[in-house]
């Protein structure tokens, strides 16, 4: 007897190659991607000082609001672009605590129905697509389901493995296959060898089953940390974008013998406690660390901010345009001033 019979399996859908062809990025698209993954690239090796914010949405709910607010990212990126690169967020699948609620655009392209996974997977690569040819930036999503990562292996700039992902193979394996950054985030409980665990992983070669292939990855020397904060055993937040928190690491990466050291600080999560407003003091305080100590300065390349058109979050049933339904995020005005704040501050 097989063990899958609690599943239906409903119908096949399309393989990422055939769903890359019936939606090809342009040519003019393809020529900004290729230029930004070496921007992107210098950044984290170093070569190119200007820091890298990762900024957008918690997730992308609706396609309209979400382009909305990359294009008015790439208004500002034109005026920062001495100091700033943007890489917006377009986070199309939700890593969901317990399993309930909004799992992202591929499972629910519209929040409130039912979900549809052929309309999902089109309605994602049209959305990156979108951002690319429409507003000239690449963008980063979550590497939430490793095995769905073909749909956009063309499209993203950046991905994150998020802080319930990092502990497991197939996500450090597959991250071991990109060459764009892939940024391992600390997981939930805290632990930084964790997460330096997955850097090393994804950093060297390994040969295993992808898809039905026998796959040799190369390795991935853009792959680094990212810092979002922990929860303790009785559910308390815990900050890790302190000066000391940033030393703790910096001193473990010196011991560790990684390809480039790099960390993004990620403002929201159990950094702000969720509290979002407190984004603009994180970064702050992180680009004084910088600029107090040369290794942190070397090390820190950038933010992960939670950002879109409106302050805060609501309920799916709300139905307002451009506020998030997930993690509350900063709202565009507070946004605005806080990259050219940033720019203000870089030398
Ligand atoms: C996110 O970046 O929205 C996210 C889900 O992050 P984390 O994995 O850190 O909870
Ligand atoms: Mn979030």
């Amino acid at each position: 007897m097989d063990n899958m019979q609690n599943t239906v399996f409903k119908r096949k859908l399309p393989i990422p190659k055939e769903i890359k062809e019936q939606y090809p990025l342009s040519e003019q698209g393809q020529q900004v991607k290729t230029a930004r993954d070496k921007e992107i690239a210098d950044i984290f090796t170093g070569k190119d000082k200007r820091l890298a914010l990762i900024i957008g949405p918690c997730s992308a709910d609706r396609a309209d609001a979400v382009l909305e607010y990359i294009h008015r990212l790439a208004d500002i990126q034109k005026a920062v672009a001495d100091k700033i690169l943007i890489i917006p967020r377009i986070y199309t699948g939700k890593p969901r605590t317990t399993g309930a609620g909004y799992k992202g655009m591929i499972h629910q392209p519209h929040p409130d129905r039912k979900p549809d996974m052929l309309e999902g997977i089109i309605a994602i690569r049209q959305l990156h697509k979108d951002a690319i040819e429409q507003t000239g930036l690449t963008c980063a999503d979550e590497m939430l389901y490793p095995e769905n990562g073909r749909y956009l292996s063309d499209l993203l700039s950046y991905e994150a493995v998020g802080a319930r992902s990092v502990e497991d193979q197939e996500h450090r394996l597959v991250a071991s296959m990109l060459s764009v950054p892939v940024g391992m985030k600390n997981p939930t409980s805290g632990d930084f060898s964790i997460m330096l665990n997955a850097i090393q992983a994804a950093q060297h070669g390994h040969t295993f089953l992808y898809r039905g292939w026998e796959v040799e990855s190369k390795g991935n020397p853009l792959a680094h940390a990212i810092l979002r904060g922990s929860v303790d055993k009785h559910g308390i937040n815990h900050q890790n974008y302190h000066y000391e928190d940033l030393r703790v690491l910096h001193d473990m990466y010196c011991n560790g013998g990684y390809e480039n050291p790099a960390v993004i600080v990620d403002t929201n999560h159990s950094n702000s406690g969720k509290k979002y407003l407190e984004q603009v003091r994180i970064v702050n305080e992180v680009l004084h660390a910088r600029r107090y100590d040369s290794d942190i300065n070397r090390m820190v390349k950038g933010f992960m901010i939670e950002s879109y058109l409106e302050d805060g979050c609501q309920k799916v049933e709300d139905g307002v345009y451009g506020k998030s339904i997930t993690d509350p995020c900063l709202g565009w005005d507070k946004t605005r001033d806080l990259i050219y704040q940033i720019a203000s501050q870089i030398v």
